[in-house]
């Protein structure tokens, strides 16, 4: 059980939305941080982690 929470926890924290227009993409947090990705869709830069659940 624990293996599957943290396998998926991985594979959330490794996918990104695009604030604008809420295209998905995966990466790494690094990568988003330094601002090293851009949205294929729009070209925007910012993005947030999939997880919005508190
Ligand atoms: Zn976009």
């Amino acid at each position: 059980m624990a293996r599957f929470e943290e396998t998926a926890d991985r594979k959330f924290r490794r996918i990104f939305i695009c604030k604008k227009c809420k295209a998905k993409i995966r990466t790494d947090i690094s990568r988003v941080l330094q601002r090293k990705v851009k949205c294929r869709n729009c070209q925007c830069k910012d993005f947030r982690p999939v997880r919005t659940k508190k």
